[in-house]
């Protein structure tokens, strides 16, 4: 395999790009200074290097803790509990909510065999039975798909007994659709309009 196979076939593993786009995106690249591959090339090292999840929320960090659960100004009696750490920037993009998250790492998903072991389900648990935790409410935020349904009601299973109010997010996101790709005003009428579960 040629090194511009190789190449347009790493890139057509890429959300959204097809054989076509990556065939042009490589051949783009070959007639750049060879000076910008080598910065696109070092850029992706340091992503894989750098970057980790927050020890506390799981979101994506290069510290120890996320900028979220550093920031004093957040609220730490509410979790916002999504699916992906990208679902936390869509959230942020609606700048309403003031608390803090919750990464789950995915959706329960048996046939792909994701399970609840394969989620933080258990981290979650932990953040809320720590002595003299602040949590007043969990609000579970996974996508309005069959999943992401089946994932909040697992969730709630967990954590229901702990004490602390656990509320959906309305639906008003397109059914099957994706948290991370709806619009700022959604995501803000779906927070506000939450229900209690
Ligand atoms: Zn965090």
């Amino acid at each position: 395999m040629s090194a511009i196979d190789d190449l347009a076939t790493e890139l057509s593993r890429l959300p959204g790009i097809g054989r076509k786009t990556a065939l042009r995106l490589t051949y783009h690249l070959l007639r750049q200074p060879a000076d910008q591959s080598r910065r696109l090339a070092t850029a992706l090292l340091t992503l894989g290097e750098r970057v980790r999840p927050c020890a506390r929320c799981f979101n994506l960090t290069e510290d120890e803790l996320c900028a979220v659960c550093r920031d004093p100004r957040r609220d730490p009696g509410t979790i916002c509990v999504v699916e992906q750490a990208s679902d936390i920037g869509a959230i942020e993009r609606a700048g309403e909510f003031r608390g803090t998250y919750h990464v789950l790492g995915g959706h329960l998903s048996p046939l792909d065999g994701v399970g609840p072991d394969d989620l933080t389900v258990g981290a979650l648990v932990d953040r809320l039975t720590e002595p003299g935790q602040p949590v007043r409410e969990v609000i579970i935020a996974t996508n309005p798909s069959l999943e992401g349904e089946a994932t909040a009601l697992y969730v709630q299973g967990q954590i229901g007994a702990i004490g602390v109010t656990v509320s959906r997010i309305a639906r008003g996101l397109p059914v099957g659709g994706d948290l991370e790709y709806a619009d700022g005003v959604t995501i803000a009428q779906a927070l506000a309009a939450r229900r209690t579960m």
